[in-house]
């Protein structure tokens, strides 16, 4: 009889930003390592863009994890996503004790680091997947063995934090939990939980983060602190897959438009500006006499995080053209700009041969998404780890410029788009080409037989292996 394929289990916490990177792992495992996956899916609302997603993913055992919370409206994005979390862990652990068989390994997400116990404890391999950068993954591996000096240093004086092996993250690039006093509360529990992983996957590949990646495997044969070695496995790039016969009004707008003419501008999934720096963007780019599309959301004073929870979830109800913007933008770029409105199919257009850049919030499946489309980008950071990830881009990688902090200039947006998008800025054209090579090679690497496959596949057999050695086990 034919042998039954090794089950492993995901969990993946709130957030398309989590999701979209889980779901394609998920796929790999099915279709090029023979095993079957069941994605658990914590969710208190499925947005619309969501349950679009999940609906395509026949090959994969989706089961929707939906625990009962009350969140509070004020709380910032990580706060709601950690009660959700806490929440669905009764849910897991019972779906968990009833599969049959026991999946041989839980893959969790940086929010989902405390259910290792729970894998570890039924008997199952537990790993993480970190959709961060790999910069960002060696801050958390680190962070056990760091000096409380020096983190205090980093945090209240604004000392650069030094991570053994990899760059320092000076102040201004920090990662937002840094910017509060509890940094503990969340980034501590994870960070300690990530040395308890039998191994952790990163969205990364060795030709994008060298020094990085060379730092983090060092680290599997050596002790540092109270920290033991644990294997890491860069796997990418995983992004998602585009949607051949996608009908969409931007793509159509896009066909019209002569090839790498346009940019990209989007915040992502969660990204908000002020209604004051919603116009000068809008002055920047009418000025910069370039073709754009721009996903615009309504303007949130407060929060740069506004739509983390609802975007892609939104009625359209809202008034358009919309009012926030410059008095006669829509009518004077209408043969140039096209608006969408709330969301847009962000892995179809960047694909597109008409895009050439992309102003962009860096989030990592965004950052990633624009090098594996060989497309340049202005960096635009606002929250969670951005900063380091437009850091790394633009002073690092060398695939992109940056803005400014604060208020960001009309004047500013205007040359920065410029630089990126026009024929004869050198800078930009270099910039352009190396973007060009770091798509070509993220493909070598994530291509059959490349590093990031192969390290894939170590997971898989890891799997295999324990699956294997369990129902020796068990039979004996
Ligand atoms: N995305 C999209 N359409 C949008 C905005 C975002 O498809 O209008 C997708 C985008 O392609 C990416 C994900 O949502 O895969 C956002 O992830 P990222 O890590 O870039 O940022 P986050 O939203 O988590 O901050």
């Amino acid at each position: 009889a034919q042998e039954s394929k090794t089950n492993v289990a995901l969990l993946v916490s709130p957030g398309i930003g989590h999701l979209i990177p889980f779901l394609e792992l998920a796929h790999r495992l099915v279709h090029y390592h023979n095993l079957q996956a069941t994605l658990f899916v914590v969710c208190s609302s499925t947005s619309a863009a969501e349950s679009h997603l999940l609906q395509k993913s026949s090959a994969v055992n989706i089961v929707p994890l939906r625990p009962t919370v009350s969140l509070d409206p004020n709380a910032n994005f990580i706060d709601k996503i950690k009660a959700i979390m806490s929440a669905s862990s009764p849910l897991l652990r019972r779906s968990l004790s009833a599969a049959q068989p026991l999946p041989a390994a839980l893959i969790v997400d940086l929010f989902g680091t405390w259910a290792l116990a729970i894998a570890h404890e039924l008997g199952m391999l537990g790993f993480v997947f970190m959709t961060t950068s790999a910069w960002f993954l060696s801050l958390a591996m680190f962070f056990p063995t760091m000096d409380k000096q020096m983190i205090d240093d980093h945090v209240y004086s604004h000392e650069p934090l030094r991570i053994p092996g990899c760059s320092p993250v000076r102040f201004e690039n920090t990662v937002s939990v840094f910017e509060e006093d509890d940094y503990e509360g969340f980034f501590g529990i994870m960070a300690r939980e990530l040395g308890t992983a039998d191994g952790i996957l990163s969205n990364t590949w060795q030709d994008l983060e060298p020094t990085t990646i060379k730092a983090l495997t060092e680290i599997e044969t050596l002790t540092y602190g109270k920290v033991k070695g644990v294997p890491i496995y860069p796997i990418g790039p995983l992004t998602k897959c585009c949607e051949p016969n996608l009908e969409s009004e931007v793509l159509k707008w896009l066909d019209r438009q002569p090839d790498e003419s346009v940019i990209y501008v989007s915040f992502g999934s969660g990204g908000t500006l002020s209604e004051e720096q919603i116009k000068e963007l809008a002055w920047g780019l009418e000025l910069s006499q370039q073709r754009f599309v721009w996903v615009i959301r309504p303007p949130v004073d407060t929060d740069s995080s506004g739509t983390f929870f609802t975007a892609g979830n939104e009625s359209g109800d809202h008034k358009w053209p919309p009012e926030y913007l410059p008095e006669g933008f829509v009518n004077r770029t209408k043969e140039v700009g096209l608006l969408v409105p709330i969301w847009g199919p962000q892995a179809e257009i960047l694909s597109h041969r008409s895009v050439r850049g992309f102003l962009t919030h860096t989030g990592w499946n965004s950052s990633l998404e624009s090098i594996v489309n060989g497309v340049a980008m202005v960096t635009w950071p606002l929250y969670a780890a951005q900063k380091m990830n437009a850091a790394e881009l633009t002073e690092e990688v060398g695939v992109g410029v940056r803005v400014s902090e604060g208020l960001v200039s009309r004047e500013e947006i205007e040359s920065k788009v410029r630089k990126i998008m026009a024929e004869e800025d050198e800078e930009g054209r270099e910039i352009r080409e190396r973007v060009k090579a770091l798509k070509r090679s993220g493909e070598r690497a994530a291509a059959k037989g490349g590093s990031s496959y192969n390290s894939l596949a170590e997971v898989a057999a890891e799997c295999d292996i324990f699956r294997r050695q369990t129902q020796l086990r068990r039979a004996a």
